[in-house]
């Protein structure tokens, strides 16, 4: 669903990423690790084209992100993304940050479009609050529209860069639950997150970056109880 050939990229003099290759397979969930400053949300972007890359290539489901232009577009709303801080259009109601994607991108009627949003929002457990505004909603609850806003445009991959990270603690495990929801579902994901439980829970594949390097690729039994590189063990080292 999502392959990285021979990716770099600079920043400046800063070589960010290093010659990634990454596969990931439909349905397949990945969890991003690293240090920070290891190239995470870097990779992340790339793969949606919020940031170019200097060569390699990208391709999602078969087809290769061109530079610009309307293959892209179409491309890029095939992969969903949800950041760290939530990003919902603050003066617009719940149900309509969900339902513009869809009727501007997908050409959806309002009527198509609220039904899908509804039960969208149904199924990460905030319908209730359809009517709201976004500041009027709890953190979590706000992930979990952005989660089903990004749903909206049927992506055929989600990214999620730190989701939880912004959130209070007792929040944590309702935006979670949902993403494990969504892997179960068959959902591709990729995933960077510092909750090592729900990477263990929840990834296929866990992919270690280091330096802009994939370092090490493992499955989550392998990497957490017997990592074999001197970069992942002393990443383990200091946060488990
Ligand atoms: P991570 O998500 O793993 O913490 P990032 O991908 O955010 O890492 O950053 C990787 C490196 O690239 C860091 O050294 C960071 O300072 C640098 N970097 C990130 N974004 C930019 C940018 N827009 N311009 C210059 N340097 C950047
Ligand atoms: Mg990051």
């Amino acid at each position: 669903m999502v392959q990285l050939k021979s990716v770099n990229k600079h920043y400046g003099s800063l070589h960010v990423l290093k010659d990634i290759n990454l596969e990931v397979g439909k349905g397949e969930v990945i969890i991003l690790l690293g240090p920070s400053g290891s190239g995470k949300s870097t990779l992340c972007r790339t793969i949606n084209r919020l940031e170019t890359i200097d060569s390699g290539s990208i391709s999602i489901d078969g087809k290769i992100l061109p530079e610009e232009g309307k293959e892209l577009a179409n491309l890029r709303a095939e992969v969903g993304m949800v950041f760290q801080s939530f990003n919902l259009f603050a003066h617009k109601s719940i149900l309509d940050n969900v339902t513009l994607g869809p009727r501007k991108v997908r050409g959806l009627s309002k009527t198509e479009a609220e039904e899908e949003a509804m039960a969208l929002l149904r199924k990460v457990g905030v319908d209730s609050q359809a009517q709201k505004m976004p500041a009027q909603l709890s953190g979590g609850q706000q992930q979990r529209v952005a989660i089903a806003r990004a749903l909206a445009m049927r992506p055929k991959v989600m990214l999620f860069d730190e989701p939880t990270s912004a959130l209070d603690p007792e929040m944590v495990n309702e935006v979670l639950d949902t993403m494990v929801n969504l892997a179960r579902e068959g959902m591709t994901m990729i995933v960077v997150t510092h909750e090592m439980g729900f990477a263990r829970r929840a990834a296929d594949r866990i992919v270690f970056l280091a330096n802009g390097e994939i370092v090490e690729q493992a499955t989550p039994d392998e990497f957490f109880s017997n990592p074999k590189s001197d970069r992942a063990k002393d990443f383990l080292g200091k946060i488990l």
